[in-house]
């Protein structure tokens, strides 16, 4: 299916790895031009390169902490006027509800809620003025059922996606679509040290609780980031522009709600 993206312009956030990655590589293999960000410079060129190779795709590169000011500021120099954007950042640590103060909160919300939402705000008019834009941001399943030792991700995130509920209808009609993508487990670098940590504590292998995590889900596995990154790139398609607001879980099945 051609996803009728070829000349669009996207910034992708925290792309240099992991999910983010994923949703830079399947817009660009749709001919999207892109932006990509994260905070090392080095890993971040290596990304580029892969991908201006993999797809022929034109890939800029801004090195950069998307949840600071500034951060944002560069990125919006560099491309003003992005078609798409993909929300990214690291998600916050692990803990107990008794460890984190105000200024844990105010980091959490600041690079879960609060950094998509200034990036947002300062696209959207211009998407709208041009009658197209697509807008995912990538969240968690944490946002569906929380995850007891993620407190501050199931706050923040939650916050997000009230505010997504009431923007995205107010966009709409200017053909402006903006969805949140609920990943479960996908096999990147931070679920591998979510696996380590848990191993850790309960004193196993780290296959150990791999195996366990594949086990108990519906598919039998893990996800694979290239399969969250065409979800995000349908998403951003022409073809996606009656899906509004929505909240897509990308879990195998794990949750086990009816709807
Ligand atoms: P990952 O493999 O660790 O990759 C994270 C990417 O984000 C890297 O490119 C990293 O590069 C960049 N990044 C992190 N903090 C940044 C910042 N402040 N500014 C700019 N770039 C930043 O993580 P992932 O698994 O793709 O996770 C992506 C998001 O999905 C996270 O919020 C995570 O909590 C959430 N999530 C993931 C899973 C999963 O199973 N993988 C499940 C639920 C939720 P630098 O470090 O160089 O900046």
């Amino acid at each position: 299916m051609d996803l009728g993206l070829k000349g669009r312009k996207a910034i992708v956030c925290a792309a240099s790895k992991g999910l983010g990655r994923a949703c830079a590589e399947a817009l660009a293999a749709e001919g999207v031009d892109l932006l990509i960000t994260a905070r090392g410079a080095d890993q971040l060129e290596s990304t580029a390169d892969d991908i201006r190779h993999s797809t022929g795709a034109t890939v800029a590169t801004l090195a950069g902490d998307v949840t600071t000011r500034e951060g944002r500021a560069a990125i919006l120099a560099a491309m003003p006027d992005p078609d798409i954007l993909v929300n990214n950042a690291g998600g916050p640590p692990p803990g107990d509800f008794r460890d984190w103060d105000e200024a844990a909160w105010e980091k959490a919300l600041g690079a879960n809620m609060i950094a998509p939402i200034m990036l947002i705000r300062a696209v959207v008019d211009g998407m709208a003025a041009r009658r197209f834009g697509r807008i995912v941001n990538i969240t968690s399943g944490a946002v569906k059922a929380p995850i007891p030792a993620l407190g501050l991700s199931n706050g923040a995130r939650t916050g997000l996606t009230g505010f997504i509920a009431g923007l995205s209808r107010q966009v709409a009609r200017n053909g402006v679509t903006i969805n949140n993508l609920l990943p479960g487990h996908f096999a990147t670098d931070r679920l591998k040290t979510t696996f380590a940590a848990e191993a850790a504590r309960t004193g196993r292998p780290v296959a150990e609780v791999m195996a366990e995590a594949e086990a108990a889900n519906p598919t039998g596995r893990i996800g694979r980031p290239d399969e969250f990154g065409r979800a995000c790139a349908f998403l951003c398609s022409v073809h996606a522009g009656f899906i509004v607001g929505q909240n897509i879980l990308m879990d195998g099945g794990r949750f086990p709600g009816t709807m």
